[in-house]
């Protein structure tokens, strides 16, 4: 439920009204949270009953209650219907990028899996560059299977990726594995990605969400699509919604492929968030020769860009060698994808007013 505050409400009329509605959802064990400007969200609609909404609409300082019918509600639709840019990178250490909103030019976030060494990831680094990348990714710290795998070069490959970032002008991501890495790692990338092994590490979407950089949320191994929201949920609840989603595939059945691609989640998370949505086709296929048409399809289906692992010699790579591409396939894929790239059309503006309706009819007064 989203209460919206009279206009021109000072400072202090937010903390009496919090106050307010804080005692009476808490009797219901419910928790109320201040969000930006006049908002105030309280957590799960359907416990509170009709007698509870009057009595919070008739706060004097309460202009109106909106319930959101679903479980997320930051991120959902029916809490704001413009589509969110994200900013990667600051323009005083790098080239920043913007993901999402009204941006048509797709991003192109490219590198290796792992960060190996400095002259794999200076020749990677300079390659992705020259192809038109956008963003060097390279991981530092890897959630491996086996703990007999390369684990990555930690610290190392932290200030490796640092050092990229000044000689290339491109902004970096890199994974971080838990809370209390989150700092350190923030103070070497531009922006924090959350694998998909922890995308339901709550303390970990808690610690991003109390820091101020974008995170880049992969889809878990097997969530669903609510699973994946909600973990983005708890980012945006903890204070920051620089949010971008990242399918990679989901767990299926048949080993020819490492995951299934699941492409309609793009034009469906369109539909339930406002938040970026870009595509990983190389964890989501594990083949290299997948990697150029999943990524012209997911463009396609209206993503906002595309993570790709790329090598200067994929076969050597000490991680996921066989769906990394050569810097030759990145040029090619990046000139194709950027003639594919659409601007929002007629019928995403259908979906959005289709969206502002629902919102206004669940109105209460
Ligand atoms: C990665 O991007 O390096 C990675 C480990 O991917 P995922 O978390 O999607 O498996
Ligand atoms: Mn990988």
């Amino acid at each position: 439920m989203l209460l919206v505050l009279q206009n021109h409400s000072t400072e202090e009329e937010r903390v009496q009204a919090l106050d307010y509605v804080q005692n009476v959802v808490g009797q219901l064990r419910l928790q109320a949270l201040s969000v930006e400007g006049r908002h105030l969200i309280v957590a799960e609609t359907k416990h509170i009953g009709r007698d509870i909404y009057e009595l919070l609409a008739a706060y004097p300082l309460i202009d109106h209650v909106l319930p959101i019918y679903t479980p997320y509600k930051l991120v959902s639709h029916l809490y704001k219907t413009e589509r969110l840019s994200v900013v990667v990178g600051d323009d005083r250490y790098c080239q920043a990028v913007t993901i999402g909103g009204a941006q048509s030019t797709p991003v192109v976030i490219a590198g290796p899996c792992a960060v190996e060494s400095r002259e794999q990831l200076l020749t990677i680094a300079l390659a992705v560059k020259e192809a038109g990348g956008t963003i060097l990714r390279g991981g530092a710290f890897k959630p491996r299977t086996s703990p007999y795998q390369f684990q990555g070069l930690g610290l190392e490959g932290l200030s490796l990726l640092a050092e990229m970032r000044e000689l290339t002008g491109l902004p970096v991501v890199t994974e971080v594995m838990e809370p209390a890495m989150v700092e350190v790692v923030g103070q070497y990338t531009d922006m924090l990605q959350i694998g998909a092994r922890n995308m339901q590490n709550y303390p970990l979407l808690q610690a991003c969400g109390q820091q101020r950089l974008p995170v880049l949320l992969k889809r878990g191994l097997s969530a669903t699509i609510d699973e994946w929201l909600l973990a983005a949920e708890y980012i945006a609840a903890a204070g920051n919604i620089n949010i971008v989603l990242c399918e990679r595939g989901i767990r299926s059945y048949d080993p020819h492929t490492r995951n299934v691609l699941d492409l309609a989640t793009v034009p469906l998370l369109r539909e339930m968030t406002y938040l970026p949505v870009i595509v990983d086709p190389s964890h989501a296929t594990g083949k290299s020769s997948l990697v150029h048409p999943m990524a012209r399809a997911s463009i396609a289906a209206g993503a906002d860009g595309v993570m790709i692992e790329a090598h200067a010699h994929p076969e050597l790579a000490l991680c996921d060698s066989h769906q990394a591409i050569t810097p030759h396939q990145l040029e090619k894929i990046v000139k194709d994808i950027h003639s594919i790239a659409i601007l929002p059309d007629e019928e995403e503006g259908r979906i959005r007013d289709d969206h502002r309706i629902i919102y206004s009819s669940l109105t209460l007064r």
